[in-house]
């Protein structure tokens, strides 16, 4: 923008263009004048590490002329130190490497996957946890990592629902912004700090059905109230790099969608990094029935404001005959370079082009890492029911059965998206390291899988074949059930395999696969108590478990010290006071589930006409959004109010006292929800607007304090299509859970 105000001033004034304001686009601006066609197109190219190029030259040849910008998909430290010395040493102009991978949830030391690490409805953790996570990328050569994913979901059945915050708007803006803070410091330029990509923008979760990469109608009014806010949070928050989604939203595909990239995302928002594509996603604007070829792709995605193609090599095909034949103007290209070129500089990277791959080991072995990680679990772990205190198991246990596919694989305990192979510590682990005088066993009880095989495996869309014919699959679930019957207790090991959840692992049924519903039937047959453990990305159909079970502990994937945290919190070392970041269904045919809906007569009188379920099931949740129990209890105080009317744009306080009525030490993340009663549109049932994690001893009360301003009161109107506080009543309920009774109200006056 400054070069079109600086040639208009110079224009007027009869001068030549003026310096740009700041050091940073002085230098792009200086490198730019410097550069050929060829190696503007470079620096707005991601090359696929092992991907040739157009003319089957392989990466190091592209690097040396200068026709890349960055590389992403290899985390083999030697080979980006080697590719990172061509680009600075060997290229013309010396311009170094992005090197961007998805480290999500950790690099060596693996947190929680970001489902859980939401369910700590701890930001502050889950910043410190995203620093580990970068520390240990930029020592081996990551400097790019793409996350925070902070796509808002609203149903289970899409897979990547995983890798975010969840259902919610507030609650995914908190940990969209603790984690850019994390990944990247308080500024750009952070040491030892990586460049984040906000991702997938924008509205990626509500693909239709839930099948991933399908299309996304979703309109203006959720896109401004509900899924553009964590973006909005990570742009404030600095984040250098904005990733464009796969699919179309309201028939435009994001990854083509000037609205999107450039009126929303950089006018709107003000975002000032650059816009890389998702994999080949500017070469898929083809496939959406949208771009008339590759020409066309290129073009498109470059004018929309996708400022670099990852892996599809469009750009660096089709752009150079385009530029030469006058259909895309040196203009734009050179908008987008600058781009690139300033976040790079302000990164540091030309002062610091490479990792320190020397300390990898030092660091990844830094035991402050590894006790972040089982802290970091242990505080996203949810406590979803404990009938009858069946929960903490007895330090004096005898013998232990652990049963379930998933109770002793390291592996799976990760979850998806794992940078390094290695396992984590398994339940069985943790369980035996807790308990070393016991006898504990292991039974699988039977094995499972995707029943079809992941996109880019050689046999996608194949069903995988049977692990185990029938007959061994039912004669491990009796095994299991005889290990059952010679135990004092069962743990149950149930959930997913990691690969079943993530990208490309949408499911048309949440139950669970495999033999383990009849696996859990059969040992809860046996009379013996029975805690369930899940270890999943997803919210499942445990319908069955839950009226049957006594105490269920949904784990998520808790990471490389997950068997460690689960077993912290079986026997009670631990309190568990994770909260659930989703709500949980019933059944599948209950998603989408999100509590945070408009209601339709929900008073006595309009009975009838509410919105519901009313042949077959309930329509209330299996466990509301927020919920969470633990092995204390807390009691609420009447919320008060600083005051009962207040001006529109003035802000009201309330005030909770929240008490351990218990007999232990635990925590309680107190929640506070609105809604406006009326305005010029509807407004949801319930809004979360605040939420803090307190640590409570026996008997101790605490108040807290929180401030409904401005920020948490406006919303985007359809109708006056802005943002804004609009005057009315209000009521706030302030609890442990989005069931929350405890109620004020007060009044917005113009
Ligand atoms: C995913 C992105 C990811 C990228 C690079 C894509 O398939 O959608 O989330 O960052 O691959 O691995």
């Amino acid at each position: 923008r400054w070069m079109a105000l600086a040639a208009a001033a110079s224009v007027l004034a009869g001068t030549a263009l003026a310096a740009p304001p700041d050091p940073v686009a002085r230098r792009a601006q200086a490198l730019l004048a410097r550069m050929t066609l060829e190696e503007k197109i470079g620096q707005l190219t991601q090359l696929g590490a092992e991907v040739p190029g157009p003319n089957k030259e392989k990466p190091d040849e592209l690097i040396r002329a200068g026709k890349a910008g960055s590389v992403l998909w290899t985390i083999d430290s030697d080979l980006i130190a080697r590719l990172q010395r061509v680009a600075v040493k060997e290229s013309r102009l010396g311009i170094p490497l992005l090197f961007g991978y998805d480290v999500i949830h950790g690099y060596k030391n693996v947190f929680p996957v970001p489902i859980g690490m939401a369910a700590s409805w701890d930001p502050a953790l889950v910043e410190r946890a995203q620093a580990i996570a970068a520390k240990e990328s930029w020592v081996s050569g990551i400097n790019w990592t793409f996350a925070p994913m902070v796509d808002i979901a609203r149903d289970a059945r899409w897979g990547r629902i995983v890798e975010g915050a969840g259902e919610d708007t507030f609650l995914g803006v908190a940990m969209a912004r603790a984690q850019v803070r994390g990944l990247q410091g308080p500024a750009l330029g952070t040491p030892e700090r990586v460049l984040t990509s906000v991702k997938h923008f924008a509205a990626y979760g509500a693909a239709d059905g839930g099948r991933d990469y399908d299309s996304v109608y979703v309109p203006e009014v959720l896109l401004r109230n509900v899924y553009f806010p964590p973006f909005q949070a990570a742009v404030e928050a600095g984040a250098g790099t904005v990733m464009s989604a796969y699919m179309t939203l309201n028939d435009v595909p994001a990854s083509g969608n000037r609205w999107l990239l450039r009126d929303v995302l950089r006018q709107d928002m003000g975002f000032k990094g650059f816009v890389i594509s998702d994999a080949f996603a500017v070469q898929s604007l083809q496939n959406h029935g949208y771009a008339a070829d590759r020409a066309d792709a290129a073009t498109r995605g470059l004018q929309a404001g996708v400022n670099m193609d990852m892996a599809s090599n469009t750009y660096l095909t089709q752009l150079p005959t385009l530029v030469r034949q006058g259909k895309v103007s040196m203009g734009v290209v050179d908008e987008a370079v600058r781009e690139v070129l300033a976040v790079k500089l302000r990164m540091g990277l030309f002062e610091r082009p490479y990792g320190d791959p020397a300390r990898k080991e030092a660091v990844f072995n830094d035991p402050a890492h590894r006790a972040a990680t089982r802290e970091a679990a242990r505080r996203s772990i949810v406590l979803l029911r404990n009938e009858g205190r069946a929960l903490p198991l007895a330090a004096a246990l005898k013998r232990i059965a652990v049963i379930g596919p998933l109770g002793d694989s390291g592996e799976d305990i990760k979850g998806s998206w794992t940078v390094e192979k290695g396992a984590g510590v398994t339940v069985l682990e943790g369980i035996k390291a807790r308990w070393p005088q016991a006898e504990v066993t292991f039974s699988r009880g039977g094995d499972m899988q995707r029943a079809y095989a992941l996109p880019w495996d050689a046999n996608d869309g194949k069903p995988a074949p049977a692990l185990m014919p029938a007959a061994e699959q039912q004669a491990e679930l009796l095994k299991a059930v005889e290990a059952a019957r010679h135990a004092d207790t069962v743990v149950m090991v149930l959930g997913e395999r990691a690969n079943m959840s993530g990208e490309a692992a949408s499911v048309a049924s949440l139950a669970l696969q495999g033999n383990q519903q009849a696996l859990l039937e059969a040992v809860v047959a046996t009379g013996k108590p029975v805690v369930l453990v899940l270890l999943n990305g997803r919210p499942l159909d445990i319908a069955w478990a839950d009226a049957h079970v006594p105490a269920i502990v949904e784990a998520w994937f808790p990471g490389s010290e997950g068997g460690h945290a689960i077993a912290d919190v079986l026997s009670g070392a631990v309190n568990p006071g994770g909260k659930l970041p989703v709500t949980w269904p019933r059944s599948t045919g209950h998603v989408p589930a999100y509590y945070n809906h408009n209601l339709t007569h929900a008073n006595e009188a309009d009975r009838l006409f509410t919105s519901r379920y009313s042949t077959d099931a309930p329509s209330s949740p299996l466990y509301p959004f927020g919920h969470g129990l633990s092995y204390t209890s807390f009691a609420y105080g009447e919320p008060r109010l600083d005051r009962s009317t207040a001006r529109a744009g003035e802000a009201v306080k309330v005030s909770v006292s929240v008490r351990n009525t218990g007999t232990i030490a635990g925590d309680e993340v107190v929640q506070l929800y609105i809604h406006q009663r009326a305005g010029s549109a509807a407004r949801p049932q319930r809004e979360l607007k605040g939420f803090q994690r307190v640590q409570l001893q026996p008997g101790a009360e605490r108040t807290l304090t929180f401030t409904l301003g401005r920020g948490e009161l406006k919303f985007w109107s359809p109708v006056r299509r802005a943002w804004g506080v609009e005057p009315g009543a209000f009521d706030v309920w302030v609890g442990g859970s989005s069931a929350a009774q405890a109620h004020a109200e007060f009044r917005l006056t113009p």
